[in-house]
């Protein structure tokens, strides 16, 4: 073959044109609830939060090879982790008592591998509710395995109520990226969870809590990568008369943007 038909393609940084809207690789996960046929399944919601930020999602399901995520990111502009089942106990060196669901392996090697692929190519991540958690896993932090049985006296964090509904307050760090993006550093959030952070992982810090000290978002403490994670659900907030939870949207979307 003649060298010279092949050409080496420069390849650029950016994965996007000038006025292309950023490509958001948004983790999913599995089930057998329909029909018993093993389907992909991601809540609608945050395709809402995503396209109205000026975004564009692509599903990312449990891969049974999570070493391809590389591929996917240099492919993406930004990372979103989604909401889902308990992480395995055993990535944080617990032994899963009795209060932690069953874990789906394959989703959990699969977004630890889009965590740390995020970090090592500098994509932005935003995380929501499981993600915070398994963010943390991924960079060497542990969970809390069941607030209630844990904490009892803790607030309900699983509230049995509309997924939109404000049930309790968070108090954020002023100077926290969180605290910029929703504007505000009281504010009151829905809340479906179970577990929670317990230690945060190295490189990390805490910026939000509840009232009962439950941690309630965390962000890289460092300004050479941007990841946000909240404990609640801004995607369910999409039609709230508050702006504070589009906010955050609205920053993972500056950020893209930059
Ligand atoms: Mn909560």
């Amino acid at each position: 073959m003649s060298s010279t038909l092949v050409q080496s393609v420069p390849r650029s940084k950016r994965t996007r044109s000038k006025d292309a809207a950023p490509v958001i690789a948004v983790s999913a996960t599995a089930d057998t609830r329909l029909g018993g046929a093993h389907r992909v399944r991601l809540n609608s919601s945050y395709v809402t939060a995503l396209e109205s930020a000026g975004l564009i999602p692509i599903v990312i399901p449990p891969l049974a090879s999570p070493e391809q995520v590389r591929a996917i990111l240099e492919r993406v502009d930004g990372v979103l982790l989604t909401g889902g089942e308990d992480v395995d106990p055993a990535l944080y060196g617990q032994d899963r008592n009795e209060k932690c669901g069953e874990p789906n392996k394959a989703r959990d090697e699969t977004e630890i591998a889009l965590s740390l692929a995020a970090r090592e190519l500098g994509k932005p991540l935003l995380a929501i509710c499981r993600g915070p958690q398994v963010l943390n896993v991924a960079f060497g932090g542990t969970l809390i395995q069941d607030i209630p049985s844990e904490f009892p006296g803790s607030l309900d964090h699983n509230a049995d109520r509309e997924r939109a509904s404000r049930v309790h307050e968070v108090s954020i760090e002023p100077e926290s990226l969180t605290a910029k993006a929703i504007g505000a550093t009281k504010v009151s959030v829905n809340s479906l969870h179970h577990q929670s952070v317990r230690d945060v992982a190295p490189g990390f810090k805490v910026t939000a809590t509840a009232p009962d000290g439950i941690v309630e978002a965390i962000e890289w403490a460092g300004d050479d990568w941007w990841a946000m994670a909240v404990q609640w659900h801004p995607e369910e907030m999409n039609d709230s008369p508050e702006p504070w939870d589009r906010g955050l949207f609205r920053a993972f979307a500056d950020r893209l943007d930059a």
